[in-house]
């Protein structure tokens, strides 16, 4: 990617890529030229078939969040809002398909361990998506409202008045994207404590070993 010469300002990283030699892979976000916000990932390891890596990476969060490529090759949601939570999510869910594995857009159904049922996710016109069970059951309903909440906090989306609906606040329809949230929606908890982990490991992982 050397024709990129700005990289923006760096919002999330993965200190050990364990699909490519440990490597660290950095998500970088920048003002494009209308103002709308462009992603790209990039690294400084200065190892062959890192760029290939890259492009793998990139294409991943194209597909799983939706994305459009710019002509420079930089990513973007069609609405032109940074969706900056979820997209930090995104790279990272992105830098975990497995390399020999062709990234597929998630439906918007889960399945949910607790419960042992589905919830499946509708869209309801103008960004509003409603959580749902297909047995109207109390104990399906509070779970419900657990998922859309997951959801929430994962992709930073806005509440409304009732609590099984998550709403982005652009105003634009993210199929693939919240079905990329929607599949640690149900396990929120786990995700926060990966993640401290993942940070911790950042953290440790020596400047002059991994120069991001
Ligand atoms: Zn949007």
């Amino acid at each position: 990617m050397a024709h990129i010469v700005e990289l923006g300002s760096r919002i999330e990283l993965v200190s050990m890529d364990k699909h490519f030699h440990d490597i660290s892979l950095g998500l970088y976000q920048q003002a494009a030229e209308d103002g709308s916000a462009e992603y790209i990932v990039h690294s400084y390891a200065d190892i062959k078939g890192v760029d290939e890596r890259i492009r793998f990476v990139m294409r991943a969060m194209q597909v799983l969040g939706g994305m459009e490529v710019l002509a420079n090759g930089g990513l973007r949601f069609a609405c032109g809002d940074s969706h900056v939570t979820a997209c930090r999510r995104l790279f990272l869910e992105a830098s975990k398909v497995a390399p020999d594995v062709m990234p597929e857009v998630r439906p918007m159904t889960v399945y949910d361990k607790k419960t042992e049922y589905e919830y499946s996710l509708t869209l309801c016109g103008n960004g509003l998506y409603r959580v749902a069970a297909q047995a109207q059951l109390d104990e399906f309903a509070r779970r419900v409202n657990v998922i859309a909440a997951g959801l929430r906090k994962l992709g930073n989306m806005a509440e409304t008045k009732n609590e099984d609906e998550v709403l982005f606040s652009c105003g634009a329809a993210h199929d693939a994207l919240i079905g990329m949230l929607l599949v640690r929606a149900p396990n929120v908890r786990a995700v926060m404590r990966e993640e401290d982990s993942a940070a911790r490991q950042g953290v440790l992982a020596a400047p002059s070993s991994q120069s991001v």
